[in-house]
């Protein structure tokens, strides 16, 4: 193939090469071949992406809902550069350690829920997941009770793409997508109930672990009922299960504390992370295990821990999360999500009055969603969903969030940065509100 300088930035060349010889991660691919990229970005800073055509957007999901700090932080890119000059990489395999991973393990023991106190690093969310898998069938192993291996999850979770993530992912377009997936993997309906029957069914002896996001993220912005992981924990601890909490969004003040589950008032066993612990500056993820789990992995272990990525604890990653929670915790930023949480709740709530097409409206901290109806009353949906047309038209205007379709949803979902003030939050509002006004004239 003839590439002539891959310095360029000719929008035509880059378009004509990403169409040729880029496979773009969860994606449309006829879409990409009939319309090549959308929006090539060039910068950010702050809640704001601008493009090669230098129009700016307002990032109403964080990007993957993980620039929690913001675009266009330059303390980052220097921790990152010191990192890198000083030591670009070296192993964690064994009794090598270095000094970000260490710094890093202590002070995700200090900030998250008591208890929390050990952390196993991954490049990322999946890995995380897969990794949570493999420590609990290891731990029950060790145990002496190898036939606890079964994970069971709710039908709209999302849980990321790796073998045992995406077969524990309750989206099932996310299944579909291949053909054979780990076994051992169980989903239940979001009651503690449903949960309660399926123990009946199984027996509690082949149960591993029950896993949750706090909030559903990807599956639509989904709130629990405020007393629901209180009961599931409580079944988790009758029937020896370990609860494993999914915190890659909702963990590092998106739902306007540090982490999701201090809204529900539990502590899970093991906790997911990734995403805003960097703030997507860095691929970093993470396992963090309860003081027990891990005291018990050692008086029991029966020789080698045959688990461990390369990139385990990468030096810089580390630094630039080490960086970034000192970012959100300087400026506040958890306490920033709850407020402006509210404000953007009041917004939606505004748009509520103002569009009959908009039913339930929802939201914690900054995660929040707008279900679209064709008829309030009975909650009956358009045959032909009309949140890929608002997305859209939010667009054109310079507003990016997400609109979901499955299975019957047709929802607005958005998670802008907790850097966000009242002003963006007043932008955001409008842009929709036009947005929402330009669909419903097409509809008429
Ligand atoms: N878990 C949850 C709740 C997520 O939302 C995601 C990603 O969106 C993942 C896991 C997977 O993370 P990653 O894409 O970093 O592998």
């Amino acid at each position: 193939s003839q590439v002539l300088s891959t310095s360029t930035t000719d929008r035509e060349v880059l378009a004509e090469w990403d169409k040729k010889h880029f496979l773009h991660p969860t994606s449309s691919i006829k879409q990409q071949q009939e319309e090549g990229p959308a929006l090539i970005f060039t910068e950010g800073k702050g809640i704001y992406l601008k493009d090669t055509e230098g129009k700016e957007y307002i990032d109403g999901l964080s990007s993957l809902w993980n620039v929690n700090i913001g675009h266009g932080r330059e303390e980052l890119g220097k921790v990152s550069m010191e990192q890198m000059a000083k030591l670009g990489f070296s192993s964690t395999f064994a009794t090598f350690s270095h000094e970000p991973a260490i710094q890093l393990a202590a002070k995700i023991a200090e900030i998250t829920p008591e208890g929390l106190d050990t952390v196993f690093f991954t490049s990322g969310g999946s890995e995380s997941n897969d990794t949570a898998f493999k420590l609990v069938r290891h731990y029950w192993k060790l145990k002496g009770l190898p036939d606890k291996k079964k994970i069971v999850s709710r039908r709209k979770s999302y849980h990321g793409v790796a073998m045992g993530a995406t077969s524990a992912t309750g989206l099932k377009p996310f299944r579909d997508f291949t053909t054979s997936l780990a076994p051992d993997f169980y989903y239940v309906d979001s009651t503690p109930e449903a949960f309660k029957a399926f123990i009946e069914a199984e027996g509690a002896e082949t149960i591993a672990a029950f896993i949750s996001e706090p909030i559903q993220g990807t599956g639509g912005v989904h709130l629990p009922p405020q007393d629901y992981f209180k009961e599931i924990k409580a079944i988790c601890e009758e029937h020896n299960i370990l609860f494993i909490a999914d915190e890659v969004i909702t963990g590092f003040g998106r739902t306007g504390t540090f982490f999701g589950v201090e809204q529900f008032g539990i502590v899970p066993d093991l906790m997911s992370v990734a995403k805003g612990i960097t703030s997507g500056y860095a691929a970093l993820g993470g396992v963090i295990i309860s003081r027990e789990i891990h005291n018990d992995l050692i008086e029991l272990s029966d020789g080698l821990f045959m688990h461990g990525y390369t990139y385990s604890g990468h030096p810089t990653a580390c630094a630039v999360a080490l960086k970034n929670i000192e970012i959100i915790e300087e400026e506040d930023l958890v306490n920033n999500s709850k407020l402006m949480g509210e404000e953007m709740l009041q917004g939606f709530k505004w748009l509520q009055q103002e569009h009959e097409i908009i039913g339930e409206v929802r939201g914690l901290g900054l995660m929040g969603a707008i279900e679209i109806v064709k008829d309030r009353k009975t909650n009956e949906r358009f045959a032909d969903p009309l949140a890929p047309k608002i997305v859209a038209e939010s667009l054109k205007r310079g507003l990016i969030h997400r609109g979901v379709i499955y299975e019957g949803a047709d929802t607005l979902i958005f998670a802008p940065p907790l850097t966000i003030d009242k002003y963006e939050i007043n932008k955001m509002i409008n842009i929709l509100n036009e947005a929402i006004g330009a669909v419903k004239k097409e509809l008429a």
